[in-house]
């Protein structure tokens, strides 16, 4: 007991005051989500459109080279490894329920991107929406994936008709417990500037997807509604950067100790 005292007071010791200091100043914390998820520090939550563009030299650094099944002309393309992962579990759940998904499109690199936007502007002869501005695409983050079924694979193009097949429904009721989200939704076609696209999944992490679909939201609104929150409760008195550090910190609970004897784990309140 003596040396699991001494290590909580040492631990107490090694606090930085102001982390002590903060807590009790700051307004309750009561975003649905936590904050470390709206830190964003994997990019889960990036919002990329028309205003809210990608750099031409970003580019992912944990792609890997997709293993789920998908049309043979993206074999060898990449995923973020976080979004492959939850992908692969969401294709083996789809698989369990009868639905067989293909992945059509994933990682784009920006000159890709670029590339497929001036032939169509040539083609067309103007931007008609099809195929995004270079940098506002959600392909270059890694984080987004067009799906779809057998009999889409072999169609010429994509439309929302493909909602209404049993793969799209079961995607639109599934995506958000694999960390994905209905990227365009049907009738967010104004806020999104894309139309509906049933096809194409964004990985935002479980958390984020469960509320975002949840709540039938845009990434759009959803940026705007938690920059709003933080505004808000930064306006309060709340001061975000410092609540990241102060939840960082384990509090005394939480601090694991070893024993005399070396061996066993133990967690000092319980
Ligand atoms: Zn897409």
């Amino acid at each position: 007991m003596k040396i699991l005292l001494s290590c909580l007071m040492l631990t107490l010791l090694l606090l930085p005051p102001a982390a002590l200091g903060e807590a009790a100043d700051m307004p309750e914390w009561e975003y649905p989500l936590a904050p470390e998820i709206l830190e964003n520090k994997a990019g889960f939550i990036t919002l990329v459109n028309r205003q809210h563009l990608l750099d031409s030299d970003y580019a992912p650094q944990d792609l890997t080279v997709i293993n789920v099944r998908c049309v043979s002309s993206i074999r060898g393309d990449m995923l973020r490894k976080t979004a492959l992962d939850a992908m692969r579990r969401m294709f083996e759940a789809a698989d369990a329920d009868g639905m067989t998904l293909y992945l059509k499109s994933v990682y784009r690199p920006y000159s890709t991107q670029s590339y497929m936007y001036k032939n169509r502007l040539s083609k067309v002869g103007r931007d008609d929406g099809v195929v995004a501005y270079p940098g506002s695409s959600d392909h270059q983050t890694g984080l987004g994936a067009d799906i779809l079924n057998l009999e889409w694979t072999r169609k010429d193009g994509m439309t929302p008709a493909f909602g209404q097949t049993a793969e799209a429904q079961w995607m639109d009721a599934h995506c958000a417990e694999f960390g994905f989200i209905i990227r365009y939704m049907e009738d967010k076609e104004e806020i999104t500037g894309i139309i509906y696209e049933p096809w194409h999944l964004r990985y935002v992490g479980k958390e984020a997807a469960r509320y975002i679909m949840d709540h039938h939201l845009s990434l759009e609104e959803f940026d705007e509604e938690w920059h709003a929150y933080i505004a808000d409760w930064e306006a309060r008195g709340g001061d975000f950067s410092a609540l990241l550090r102060q939840r960082a910190i384990p509090t005394p609970a939480e601090v694991l100790f070893i024993t005399e004897e070396g061996e066993e784990e133990v967690s000092l309140f319980h």
